[in-house]
C-alpha cells in the first residue's frame, strides 16, 4: 500500500546501469556492520569517503557523473562492487535462519544508534536498541522498529581552553542521511494524526532500512503542525515537562497509529525502557476495537502479550506526569477505552508516593507480565526497588526478571579482527558466534599476530586524537598546554587506559585521580610508563557532571603528569570505536548499584581490550578471574575503591604489561586478552540477547497466542 521507492526521495546523481545497485546498498545500514560494505565505499572515493563522515548518500551526492562514470571502467572496484551488491542480496533475500519462528515483535524505544550518519541517540539505550534491530535482522527475526526523528537532535561536545563543556546541537540534514520518507498512495509524505489527543499533533513518518528490519521514524516538524507542536520531536530526552508528556505522547499513541494505518502485522509488543509506554493504552483500545474485547479482557491480553524492559536501578529516574497534566492531553482519550479518570490514572499511581502523578515505569510494570532488567544484579535490585509494584499470583509474588544486554558483534569488533576471524572461520562464523566452543579457535591465533592487530588499533587511535587537535589548533589556534591536554603527547607504545562514558556523578569518573601523588609514580615511571585517556559527555543540564570533567581536563593540563593524561572531546560512536580497540584496559567504576548493565566493557573485551571494572552491572556475570580484573569494595567507598584500584595496577596489571618476550610480545597479556575475548564475545553478544529474549519472552507468548487461537477455533 504505502510507497517508498527511494528514487523518489533521494536525490543521488544518476547512477550509471553498471553500478546502479549502490543506490540500494546506501539506504540500508547492512554495510555499516560489513567491512567489506565499508570499504566498497571507501574505494570509490577515499577522500569523499572521509569528508562526508561515512555517510554514502552525502558522498554520492557529491560526486559527478563523470568521476561515477569512470569508476565503472575500474576492474577492481566493479568486482568489489559485484561482490559486495551479490552478499547484500543473498542477505537480503535469504530466508529466516532461526528454527523456533516467534509471531512478529514491534519493537518501541525512545532512540536508536545505528550508525555516526544517522544522529537519532545519546547513549547506551540507543545502542542497545540498535544492537537488536541489528540482530533481528541477522537472526531472520520478524521485528519492525518504532523511533523518532530528532530534527536538531544531535549534541555535540566542544571543551573550552578553562575545561568547562559547551555543546551545540547539530542539525540533522535529512535529504543527505540514509533515512526514506514514507509516501502515502498520492506521493506526499506519509503522515499521521495522533488519535484522540488534545489538541491534535500530526507527524510524518521515515524509514531505516537495517537489514531485513525496517525502522520507522516519526518526526513532528511539519507544516501541518502549529510551532509549540513542531518542535515536539527536535530534541532528544528534552527537560521540558509539558513538551516531554507529548513527545512520549507521539512516540507511543503516534507509533502504535504508525503501524496501524501502515498495515503492519506484528503480534509482541516489546518496551524498551518507559519513555514509549503510552502505546499500551493505544492497544488496549485497538483490542476492544478490532477484537471485541471488554476493557478488563483487552488489558488481560495487553499484559499478556507485551514486554517491558527496565534500565534504571533509580525510582527517581523514571518519568512522573502531574496528573492535571495528564488530564489535558488524555481527557477525550480515557472515554474511548470507556475508564473514568481514576480507573485511567490508577494503571500508572507509584503506591509509595501515589500523589506524585502518573509513573511510566510503573505503568509498564503494571500492563506487561514480561517484564526484564538488564543484568542478574540488575534483576535483584529493580525487583526490590519495585516490590510494592509487582502482583502476587497464587500467593507469589512476581518478580522482575533478567535478559542481560548484549552487543552486535559484527558492529563492534575492529575490522582487522573481523578480516582475522574471516580467515580462520570462514564467513559464516556470525552464525555460530553465540557457541562457546567456538570462541576456542582464539588459542590457535598466535600472540604476536594478535599483539600486532591490537597495537595497530592503538597506533590508529593515536593518530586519530592527534589529527583532530591539529585540525582544532589549525583553526582555533588553541594554547599548546591545551592541545596537550586534548592528547598530543600519545605515546602509541605505552599501557593505555581508557574511560570513556557519560560524565556522570555516579560513574565517579575522576576516581582514579583521588590520590594524586600515587597516580604520578604509576604515569611516570621511567621503564614502565602509563597513560590514560578520557572522553564522555556530560548532560547539558548536570552541572555536577561538568564540574567532574573540568577536573579532569585541569589534571590533563597539569606538567607533573608529563601529558600522560588525555581528554578526548565529543565521546560519541566514532571516537567510541577508536577508543575500544585502541586502548589496553577499559576502566569502569560507577558507585555499586548504579550501573543496570553496561555494555561498553563488552565491547572493548571482545576487541582484547582488557576490562577492569567494580563489580557492578553486567561484570559479575561476565567475569571468570582470568578474563579482566574485578576491585572495589561493597558498598562503595571512594578511598577504599582508589586504593584497590592503584594497587592493582601497581602490583598486577602495569608489570604483566611490561613482561615482554624478545620478540616485544607480552604473552601472559595475550593470553589474558584470548581468554577475554573467547569467554566475553559469545556469552555477551547480542545473538544470545535475543535467544534470551526469545526464550523467556517471545515464544511463549507466540505459543500462547497460538493455543487461544485454536482454543477459539474450536469452540466455533
Ligand atoms: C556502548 C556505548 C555506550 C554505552 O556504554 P556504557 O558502558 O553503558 O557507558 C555509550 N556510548 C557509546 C558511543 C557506546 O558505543
Amino acid at each position: 500500500m504505502m510507497n517508498s521507492d527511494p528514487s523518489v526521495n533521494v536525490a543521488i546523481p544518476k547512477l550509471p546501469k553498471e553500478i546502479s545497485g549502490l543506490k540500494e546498498i546506501s539506504l540500508n545500514l547492512w554495510w555499516t556492520w560489513n567491512p567489506r560494505g565499508k570499504n566498497l565505499f571507501k574505494l570509490l572515493n577515499s577522500y569523499l569517503w572521509k569528508e562526508s563522515g561515512h555517510n554514502p548518500i552525502a558522498m554520492l551526492k557529491s560526486m559527478t557523473q563523470n568521476e561515477l562514470d569512470r569508476v565503472c571502467k575500474d576492474e577492481s572496484f566493479m568486482r568489489e562492487y559485484h561482490y559486495v551488491y551479490d552478499m547484500f542480496q543473498m542477505y537480503i533475500s535469504d530466508s529466516n535462519i532461526y528454527a523456533d519462528e516467534p509471531l512478529p515483535v514491534a519493537y518501541f524505544c525512545a532512540e536508536y544508534g545505528l550508525h555516526h550518519s544517522v544522529p537519532i541517540y545519546s547513549g547506551g539505550l540507543g545502542f542497545l536498541a540498535g544492537d537488536i534491530l541489528k540482530e533481528s535482522s541477522d537472526m531472520g527475526l520478524p521485528m519492525v522498529g518504532i523511533g523518532f526523528m530528532y530534527p536538531q537532535g544531535y549534541v555535540r561536545q566542544f571543551i573550552g581552553s578553562d575545561g568547562w563543556q559547551n555543546s551545540a546541537e547539530e542539525p540533522i540534514e535529512k535529504d543527505v542521511a540514509p533515512i526514506e520518507r514514507v509516501l502515502d498512495d498520492d506521493g506526499n509524505h506519509f503522515t499521521i494524526e495522533v488519535p484522540f489527543i488534545e489538541p491534535t499533533v500530526y507527524a510524518s513518518v521515515w524509514k531505516i532500512n537495517v537489514g531485513r528490519v525496517t525502522l520507522y521514524l516519526l518526526d513532528t516538524d511539519i507544516e501541518k503542525n502549529d510551532p509549540w507542536d513542531r518542535q515536539i520531536s527536535s530534541r532528544l530526552y528534552t527537560p521540558d515537562i509539558n513538551q516531554r508528556l507529548r513527545q512520549q505522547i507521539v512516540l507511543g499513541i503516534g507509533g502504535y497509529r504508525v503501524l496501524e494505518e501502515l498495515g503492519i502485522e506484528y503480534s509482541i509488543l516489546h518496551l524498551n525502557e518507559g519513555h514509549p509506554a503510552f502505546a499500551l493504552f493505544e492497544r488496549v483500545r485497538n483490542f476492544m476495537e478490532k477484537e471485541n474485547l471488554s476493557l478488563d479482557e483487552a488489558i488481560e491480553k495487553v499484559k499478556q502479550t507485551s514486554v517491558f524492559t527496565t534500565h534504571t536501578p533509580l525510582q527517581a529516574a523514571t518519568d512522573v506526569y502531574n496528573f492535571d497534566m495528564m488530564s489535558t492531553s488524555f481527557r477525550d482519550y480515557w472515554e474511548k477505552l470507556g475508564m473514568n479518570k481514576e480507573q485511567f490514572m490508577r494503571l500508572g499511581i507509584n503506591p509509595d508516593d501515589p500523589n506524585a502523578g502518573f509513573n511510566m515505569t510503573v505503568f509498564g510494570l503494571n500492563m506487561c507480565n514480561n517484564r526484564n532488567a538488564v543484568s542478574k544484579k540488575h534483576s535483584e535490585v529493580a525487583t526490590e526497588i519495585w516490590q510494592h509494584v509487582l502482583p502476587v499470583t497464587n500467593g507469589k509474588k512476581a518478580v522482575i526478571d533478567h535478559v542481560t544486554n548484549g552487543v552486535h558483534l559484527p558492529t563492534w569488533f575492529g575490522d582487522e579482527l573481523s578480516t582475522a576471524l574471516i580467515t580462520l572461520l570462514g564467513e559464516q562464523w556470525s552464525f555460530i558466534q553465540d557457541d562457546t566452543a567456538l570462541w576456542g579457535f582464539m588459542k590457535e591465533i598466535k600472540n604476536k599476530k594478535l599483539w600486532n592487530i591490537s597495537q595497530n588499533s592503538k597506533v590508529a587511535m593515536v593518530n586519530f586524537i592527534r589529527e583532530r587537535v591539529r585540525i582544532k589548533y589549525a583553526r582555533e589556534g588553541i594554547d599548546p598546554v591545551i592541545a596537550i591536554a586534548e592528547g598530543v603527547l600519545l605515546d602509541p607504545d605505552i599501557l593505555t587506559i581508557g574511560f570513556a562514558r557519560r560524565m556522570a556523578e555516579y560513574k565517579r569518573p575522576d576516581l582514579i585521580l583521588e590520590d594524586l601523588d600515587r597516580l604520578e609514580k604509576i604515569l611516570n615511571n621511567r621503564d614502565r610508563p602509563v597513560q590514560i585517556i578520557f572522553a564522555g559527555k556530560a548532560h547539558p543540564a548536570d552541572m555536577t557532571g561538568k564540574k567532574i570533567l573540568q577536573h579532569i581536563f585541569k589534571a590533563a593540563q597539569d606538567v607533573r603528569f608529563h601529558g600522560r593524561i588525555a581528554v578526548v572531546e565529543d565521546y560519541g560512536e566514532n571516537v567510541a570505536k577508536y577508543l575500544l580497540r585502541g586502548v589496553d584496559v577499559w576502566l569502569n567504576n560507577p558507585q555499586i548499584p548504579m550501573e543496570a548493565c553496561g555494555t561498553s566493557g563488552m565491547k572493548a573485551s571482545l576487541n582484547g581490550t582488557l576490562h577492569l571494572s567494580v563489580p557492578d552491572g553486567w561484570w559479575p556475570e561476565g567475569y571468570n578471574g582470568k578474563n579482566g580484573w574485578s576491585f572495589g569494595a561493597e558498598p562503595s567507598d571512594r578511598t577504599k575503591d582508589a586504593n584497590a584500584l592503584y594497587d592493582l595496577l601497581e602490583n598486577e596489571i602495569v608489570p604483566l604489561y611490561y613482561d615482554v618476550d624478545d620478540k616485544g610480545v607480552p604473552n601472559g597479556w595475550v593470553e589474558k586478552m584470548k581468554e577475554a575475548m573467547s569467554t566475553i564475545s559469545p556469552e555477551f553478544s547480542a545473538r544470545r540477547m535475543m535467544k534470551d529474549y526469545l526464550r523467556k519472552f517471545y515464544i511463549p507468548i507466540s505459543k500462547e497466542l497460538q493455543n487461544d487461537k485454536n482454543n477459539k477455533g474450536k469452540k466455533k
